[in-house]
């Protein structure tokens, strides 16, 4: 029988939750038994090459093709997970929110204390900056959430293993709490 597929994207992320989904260690060799890796980095395949069980979302949205890849996600998977605090409320990047994005702009590309002949980027090819940086769960529907900066491995571990058998995820005080 064909085993369930996993797909995982960083949208805007530092790419730490992945980091923590390599965390898990050996027990990533369990979840080659458990699952495939479709469109994912850690396996650098570009495009979804079917429907997926469960997808990661790494990051919220920053930018229009940040969108577009979210929307991609919730096409192509079941279920899907919005994995650490960028998903799940914009994250460090969210706190550009509270000041309009042409200042933003301004001080990165202009006015900021490392900028030598600056100018604000604006090539067609370059993806559009949103107005501010959205959650996952403000743009696609998010079936779970994982929080944490990053969240736990044993966290991610647990969850997927109870997604994937169908079970419900018996997730002690010490995977989910952040002091
Ligand atoms: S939640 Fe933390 S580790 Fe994950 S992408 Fe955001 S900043 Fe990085």
């Amino acid at each position: 029988m064909a085993k369930p597929k996993i797909a995982t994207t960083s949208l805007a992320g530092c790419f730490g939750c992945h980091m923590s989904v390599l965390d898990i260690d050996e027990r990533i060799l369990k979840l080659a038994e458990l699952v495939d890796f479709d469109k994912s980095p850690i396996n650098d395949i570009k495009r979804f090459t079917g429907q997926c069980e469960v997808g990661l979302i790494e990051g919220g949205c920053a930018n229009a093709e940040n969108v577009e890849v979210l929307r991609y996600f919730r096409d192509h998977c079941k279920i899907l997970i919005s994995l650490g605090e960028c998903a799940i409320m914009g994250g460090l990047p969210a706190m550009r929110n509270g000041i309009p994005l042409k200042e933003c702009l301004q001080e990165a590309f202009l006015n900021g204390p490392s900028v030598v002949d600056g100018m604000i980027p604006n090539d067609p090819d370059l993806p559009l900056i949103l107005d501010k940086v959205y959650p996952c769960h403000e743009v696609v529907k998010i079936d779970y959430f994982l929080p944490g900066c990053p969240p736990n491995a044993d966290l991610i571990w647990e969850s997927l293993v109870a997604l994937l058998s169908g079970k419900e995820a018996d997730l002690p005080y010490e995977l989910i709490k952040y002091d």
